[in-house]
């Protein structure tokens, strides 16, 4: 089991190559199942960061990682890991969350990265790791990397 203890990161980055450098860097701290939910503002950077993080898990190149915001939910298999990368930036209701069946895509190998999945209280809850990204610059970024305590199983 690997036990992660709760902690907080903020890096900057100064360039797009850099975040995705930073991506491929957290994927090692991504150990599955795992969900991930991505927060900021349109063009912060998180498809970017996604990028870093595919290419960490040895899943896909960073130039065929592209936004899902139509097709919702793009799959990039690795030789461990499959990824999920979900933009939920056009998905506001439960019901059509529902359709999409995210439920059946966290598997043991399995990690989830959601875009806009701030929208949805249950993935505030579900959640095992908040990276959130502030523009603090035409090319500067604020990355915070927040990875909740090991949630433990319910009693009884
Ligand atoms: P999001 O998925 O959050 O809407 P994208 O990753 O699609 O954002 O877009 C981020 C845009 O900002 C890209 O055009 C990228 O080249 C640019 N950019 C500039 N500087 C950075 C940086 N430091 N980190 C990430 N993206 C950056
Ligand atoms: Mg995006």
């Amino acid at each position: 089991m690997v036990v992660r203890a709760p902690y907080t990161r903020t890096v900057e980055t100064h360039s797009a190559d850099e975040t995705i450098a930073l991506g491929r860097a957290l994927a090692p701290l991504l150990g599955p199942p795992c969900v991930v939910v991505l927060t900021g503002e349109l063009g912060a950077g998180k498809t970017t960061l996604i990028k870093g993080i595919a290419e960490g898990f040895q899943a896909a190149k960073q130039e065929d990682v592209t936004s899902p915001t139509f097709t919702l939910v793009h799959e990039y298999r690795g030789p461990a890991v499959t990824l999920y990368h979900v933009d939920l930036y056009r998905v506001d209701t439960p019901r059509e969350l529902e359709t999409l069946g995210l439920d059946d895509l966290l598997e043991p190998n399995s990690v989830i990265l959601l875009e806009w999945g701030e929208k949805f209280a249950r993935f505030g809850r579900e959640r095992d790791v908040e990276i959130r990204i502030e523009r603090t610059g035409e090319d500067e970024r604020r990355i915070t990397v927040n990875h909740a305590p090991q949630s433990q199983p319910a009693a009884g």
